[in-house]
């Protein structure tokens, strides 16, 4: 018998859908959305299928794999492709059954209403299908269309709310996720607000400031969490010059046990949504690596001046030797000379060594007016005799130099002379070399042309990393460890320089670096 809906009524239940979908606890709400519109059509039964490909989402929305209505059999049925689900998932649309046993769709009706009639109606969330909602009644043709109209709307106003709860769902895992890699972060991480307000922390973070056993408030300005120590000083500075950079550095924390060396990290986090901002400070214990590097040097120096008496008593003898040796044995004088050269030669590996651990321990402390002329002129008169043995031309175009740079004299002659050095020694014999120098804007240049050997594209990446050689036809012979222009490159990096190279195989190379001028 068919029946109507009194359209007063029907706003009346949507306005209380409505009402109950303003909840959050989709769980609950869902089911008492159904059991509210089974009840105002007058279905005795109603079955929502999940579809199973959501079923992730199900999950999460209703956190648990049954409804918890009486009225709602069967909470969680994949494969919807048989039956009237199966038609309404096909369709993508809602229908009415009048009388079941004059329908081919009616595998969803059991024995008891196989006579009987139904509406089902898709829950299409975001243009995804995600479950079908089946009314049923015992009779034929209990639903009318008013029935059909207002489960069609409240679906429609449920998948909404299920639409709003996946996106709380997904956000509520991303900010679970987010929170348990961060605790998961054995070093302290701290998230800031623009002002130094504290937005986030880690576990490390509340045990890094002793602040573990106190429950930590959001909101909190770090200078009033921490008073002595000199990592958050510099963060507080930062945070006061409104730099808006990324910085780095290394800073000592002292603990009542022991010191430990950390490296923080300090860059700006944007959130252009919200227009906010602020800090995402990393602390990274150190320690450990620095103590092995000290080592590594503390081994390095030992052993190079330890190495370097006895080679030097090898030397002495050899020399005492070959003045003695009468000039009939010419063989034996060979051997003396092999003898040199291979000394000569690990003392010169000595000394490369000893020099990587001298630039690389030594945290850069001269800074003093060095003046430009006389610091080149030592350059081409330490580098002059070896281009003169290889019959080089070695010339020099200097112009708009300034009267000084400030730098380490020592350092900063050494890069230079291993520039030219390096052109002498990777140029053939009659070869042509050009030692430039000028000012420019606000830096100071120096630039080494040579006409020699060149380098291969494949070795320029690695070129300026310790103890790398680019093994190309020509350097068979020539002698080298391969730290000169690593050591180059720190040192210009440390006057805050930079340096860079241009070659091609059998046309030359160009190095060249320049230094800011102050
Ligand atoms: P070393 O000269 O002791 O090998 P360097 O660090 O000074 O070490 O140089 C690294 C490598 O770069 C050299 O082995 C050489 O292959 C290449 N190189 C450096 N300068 C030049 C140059 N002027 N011409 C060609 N190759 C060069």
């Amino acid at each position: 018998m068919l029946r109507h809906l009194d359209p007063s009524r029907e706003l009346e239940v949507l306005a209380e859908i409505a009402q109950l979908l303003t909840q959050f606890d989709m769980q609950r709400v869902l089911g008492r959305v159904i059991r509210k519109v089974a009840g105002a059509v007058g279905a005795t039964h109603a079955h929502l299928a999940l579809h199973s490909n959501y079923e992730m989402d199900w999950r999460n929305i209703f956190q648990t794999d049954r409804l918890d209505v009486d009225t709602v059999y069967s909470a969680s049925v994949g494969g919807l492709n048989t039956g009237l689900a199966g038609w309404v998932v096909r369709e993508r649309r809602g229908t009415i059954v009048y009388n079941a046993a004059r329908d081919e769709r009616r595998e969803v009706f059991g024995e008891e209403l196989s006579k009987g009639s139904a509406i089902a109606m898709p829950l299409i969330c975001n243009q995804d299908l995600m479950a079908v909602l089946t009314l049923l009644h015992p009779e034929a043709r209990h639903f009318a269309e008013s029935h059909f109209r207002l489960v069609q709307i409240a679906m429609n106003q449920a998948s909404v709310a299920v639409h709003n709860a996946r996106l709380e769902n997904h956000v509520r895992s991303g900010k679970h996720q987010f929170e348990a890699v961060l605790h998961a972060v054995d070093n302290p991480m701290l998230v800031l607000d623009t002002r130094g307000k504290i937005l986030m922390m880690n576990d490390a973070a509340t045990r890094y400031l002793q602040i573990a056993d106190a429950p930590f408030v959001p909101g909190i300005h770090l200078a009033d969490l921490v008073r002595d120590d000199s990592a958050f000083e510099r963060i507080l500075q930062i945070i006061d010059s409104a730099s808006g950079t990324t910085s780095r550095w290394l800073f000592k924390a002292h603990s009542e046990l022991r010191e430990r060396d950390f490296e923080v990290l300090m860059s700006v986090w944007e959130n252009p949504l919200q227009g906010q901002s602020g800090f995402v400070v990393m602390m990274h214990d150190v320690t450990t690596l620095l103590e092995l590097d000290r080592f590594k040097n503390d081994m390095l120096r030992m052993a190079s001046h330890d190495l370097r008496s006895p080679l030097a008593l090898i030397s002495g003898y050899t020399d005492v030797l070959d003045m003695d040796l009468p000039d009939e044995y010419p063989t034996l004088r060979g051997y003396l000379d092999a003898i040199r050269r291979t000394t000569q030669r690990m003392d010169g590996l000595l000394i490369d060594l000893l020099r990587v651990e001298r630039i690389q321990s030594s945290p850069l402390e001269l800074h003093q007016p060095v003046p430009v002329t006389a610091l080149l002129e030592t350059v081409i008169d330490n580098t002059q005799a070896a281009a003169f043995q290889k019959q080089q031309l070695l010339d020099t175009d200097f112009h708009s130099l300034p009267d000084e740079i400030v730098a380490d004299p020592v350092m900063i002659r050494e890069a230079m002379e291993n520039f030219v050095s390096n052109a002498i020694k990777y140029t053939p014999e009659g070869g042509h070399i050009v030692v430039r120098a000028y000012a420019r804007d606000t830096a100071f240049y120096f630039i080494v042309e040579d006409n020699g050997i060149g380098i291969g594209p494949e070795h320029m990446p690695r070129l300026f990393t310790s103890f790398y050689r680019a093994k190309q036809a020509g350097t068979e012979h020539i002698q080298g460890t391969g730290v000169g222009l690593s050591l180059v490159k720190t040192v210009i990096e440390r006057h805050q320089g930079k340096v860079w190279v241009e070659s091609e195989v059998g046309v030359g190379s160009q190095f060249g670096f320049w230094l800011p001028l102050s």
